[in-house]
């Protein structure tokens, strides 16, 4: 799937924050691995800037995400992400060959 694919399906994704769809001009893909997009979103309604991880299929992109409401406006507070920590993320995905477990580090189970 193209980015240009990707940017117009998340203009028919909703700001979580204020309800607004999203401007296909403010939409940055940053990357993708297995299927998981990962976009760089700015509200021209509100003013914030999220990052997105997507999974997306011919008909819809859906937001996946961990975050619990309380961290959600932890980091709805913090600082917007800058083009250095958009390349830096977009370097990083492009070396990441998936392994989660050696990133984070073997834990054990007994
Ligand atoms: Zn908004």
């Amino acid at each position: 799937m193209e980015e240009r694919v990707i940017k117009r399906l998340m203009t028919s994704v909703k700001c979580s924050s204020c309800g607004q769809n999203y401007a296909g001009r403010n939409v940055q893909v940053i990357g993708h691995h297995h299927g998981l997009w990962f976009i760089s979103a700015y509200c021209s309604s509100c003013r914030t800037h999220y990052l997105l991880a997507a999974t997306v299929s011919r008909e819809k992109a859906e937001i996946v995400s961990d975050l619990t409401e309380t961290e959600f406006v932890r980091f709805k507070k913090s600082r917007a992400p800058t083009a250095d920590d958009i390349l830096d993320m977009h370097s990083f995905l492009k070396k990441f060959d998936g392994d989660f477990t050696r990133l984070f580090g073997r834990e054990r189970v007994s």
